[in-house]
């Protein structure tokens, strides 16, 4: 293992090294940062979140610039406003013995002015995220005709945010024999794509395996039914008492419930989704960062670029749409050598994606059982104990304690310990003492429950720019039926099938029949035949009908179906998400 010096830094860049306690380079800092310092190239550099990507680029980046003058000779593209916020103050620190030093951060949803005057005094390096800076050279207040080097940084993110086009724009403002290192986790057509499109003859490093998740952290499912899944989530919370987790959802809609009734619970979580200002993510955030927050109820998008150190585990609420995204998730824990957990919770219909998923993580999934109440209460009183041995004694109580002695006077220290104990198990073991089995057996999985189910034929499909996944939303919209109550959906051009539980049935017809749908009455009935095994849903071909049925949705695929105008009558409930301000005796769950 080699050492900072021996990479070529410079001595002011590797004393702060030595004040950031970083005591040897990352396998990706190890095998960047030579190569940089040496050459003028461009570069793609592949590693896992978590193994110190922003040094790799930093360091060099610091090293080569010429902090003595007021052009702006390095770019870095991030994106998300958190992840440029972090960048670069961790440029700043590398750099904090360069004199002359001066990193501007550029971002959405912050005055442009006062970021144009930071600009004006001469920035040799700026952050930034794609949709601002577009903004900012449009309107001439950014200058970046002169850079020298160019980073793409978690390209991967930022194509999966629809950034392509921002990017484009961008760099036909920058010269053409500038160098563009381009770092990204994973390496998906898109972003081989970028790398031809963009650079020239790029030197290629990878660190572990291409679109391996990260190396620390094991995955786990959990099979029950998908009315469960709740319950599923709250056992798994309790039953890791130190659990501080971000707990992914599909949409901003189901976000905000599952927050919500947490919060209810007395757990302390709160949602983060693109619903909320920039304001109330902050809060949001930073009580997560410092603790408050033990569960970060997020969607796909709102968590992008979360850095948050120590997040025990990751738990996958709903497996996400694509199920690439599912490595962006995991790797929200396991970072800087920690051991993590990413666990998803499967209904028995999404059982067979986690075969997917293991495909691209090319790591294997431990199927795992929801603990039952008992050893949940097992674990809590374990925990107790421990925690009670641990805790640092508060010397405030002094005073109080001739009284307190009085009051417990008759009680042996065995009583005592019964009692106290009592206290907490007592909460515990009423809520879990007759809580039932929630896992179901994984053998019968498949079609046990079409048996209980009623198959409707509606009259629209793809010709209306329907696949599957759409109608299946527009059905939920329209019904508010949960995600798996409305299943096995196959559509074919001109008609589709889809089922629901038998007794959802009047539901159904009444909320759909007569609706009208790109101006044609949408008509409904209960299909005599049943649904032949294995028949047609047609998977394959991706989601191609989505943008023309979401009409305006925009070109960020994340913009779910419910944040988009809708075309259909009221729903809607949105509340502000604060940080809970319950329990605040401590961490104490209520239920
Ligand atoms: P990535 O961009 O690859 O996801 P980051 O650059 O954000 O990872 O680094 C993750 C964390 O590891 C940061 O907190 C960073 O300060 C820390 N880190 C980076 N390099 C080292 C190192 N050589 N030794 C110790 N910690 C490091
Ligand atoms: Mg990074």
């Amino acid at each position: 293992m080699s050492s900072f010096q021996s990479l070529g830094l410079e001595e002011n860049l590797l004393q702060a090294i030595t004040d950031l306690g970083f005591e040897t380079p990352s396998e990706v800092q190890e095998k960047t940062i030579p190569i940089l310092l040496e050459k003028e190239t461009d570069i793609v550099s592949l590693a896992q979140t978590g193994t110190g990507k922003t040094a790799a680029f930093g360091f060099p980046m610091l090293q080569k610039i010429n902090a003595e003058s007021r052009t702006t000779q390095g770019l870095i593209l991030s994106p998300t406003r958190e992840l440029c916020l972090q960048i670069t103050s961790e440029l700043k620190n590398y750099g904090k013995y360069v004199p002359g030093l001066n990193v501007v951060a550029i971002y959405g949803g912050a005055s442009i002015s006062d970021q144009a005057s930071k600009i004006r005094k001469g920035a040799q390096i700026i952050v930034a995220t794609p949709g601002r800076m577009k903004d900012m050279i449009g309107r001439r207040m950014i200058d970046i005709s002169k850079i020298e080097y160019c980073v793409l940084d978690e390209a991967d993110e930022m194509l999966n945010m629809g950034f392509y086009e921002d990017i484009t724009e961008i760099l036909s403002h920058s010269p053409k024999d500038k160098s563009t290192w381009l770092f990204s986790a994973t390496m998906p057509k898109e972003v081989a794509n970028i790398a031809k499109k963009f650079m020239h003859t790029p030197l290629e490093i990878t660190v572990g395996s291409r679109n391996v998740g990260a190396e620390n952290v094991s995955h786990e499912y959990y099979l029950v039914n998908a009315r469960d899944r709740y319950q599923a989530l709250k056992r798994l919370s309790d039953a890791n008492p130190d659990i501080f987790s971000v707990v992914f959802c599909r949409t901003k809609r189901d976000t905000q419930k599952v927050a919500e009734m947490l919060i209810e619970d007395g757990y302390n979580a709160a949602a983060l989704h693109g619903d909320l200002s920039q304001n109330q993510r902050d809060l949001v955030m930073k009580s997560f960062r410092t603790r408050q927050i033990q569960m970060l109820v997020a969607t796909d998008v709102a968590a992008r670029g979360i850095d948050v150190e120590d997040i025990t585990h990751v738990i996958n609420y709903q497996l996400p749409d694509e199920i690439e995204t599912y490595t962006h998730r995991s790797g929200r824990t396991g970072r800087a050598g920690k051991h993590g957990v990413s666990m998803v919770i499967v209904s028995k219909s999404e059982h067979r994606k986690i075969k997917a998923i293991e495909k691209i993580i090319q790591k294997s999934f431990v199927k795992k059982d929801v603990p039952d109440g008992m050893r949940i209460c097992e674990i809590q009183l374990f925990h107790l104990a421990n925690s009670i041995k641990n805790t640092d004694v508060n010397h405030e109580i002094d005073s109080y304690l001739p009284q307190i002695n009085e009051v417990l006077a008759d009680s042996t220290k065995e009583e005592l310990i019964k009692k106290v104990f009592s206290v907490e198990f007592t909460r515990f073991y009423n809520y879990y003492k007759n809580a039932k089995n929630l896992n179901i057996d994984a053998s019968n999985v498949s079609d046990k429950d079409t048996a209980n189910s009623v198959r409707f034929f509606v009259n629209i499909g793809r010709k209306d720019g329907l696949e599957w996944m759409d109608l299946k939303d527009l059905v939920r919209e329209l019904t508010q039926l949960g995600k798996d109550d409305v299943f096995h959906v196959d559509t074919m051009d001109s008609f589709s099938f889809f089922n629901t539980d038998a007794k959802n049935s009047d539901k159904v017809l009444e909320a759909i029949n007569g609706i009208q749908f790109n101006g044609r009455k949408i008509s409904i009935e209960i299909s005599k035949e049943g649904r032949k095994k294995g028949g047609g849903r047609g998977r394959k071909g991706g989601r191609g009908g989505k943008d023309k049925f979401r009409g305006k949705g925009g070109k960020r695929r994340d913009k779910g179906f419910d944040s988009g105008p809708s075309k259909f009558k009221g729903k809607s409930r949105r509340k502000s998400s604060k940080p809970s301000d319950k329990g605040t005796g401590g961490r104490r769950r209520r239920r």
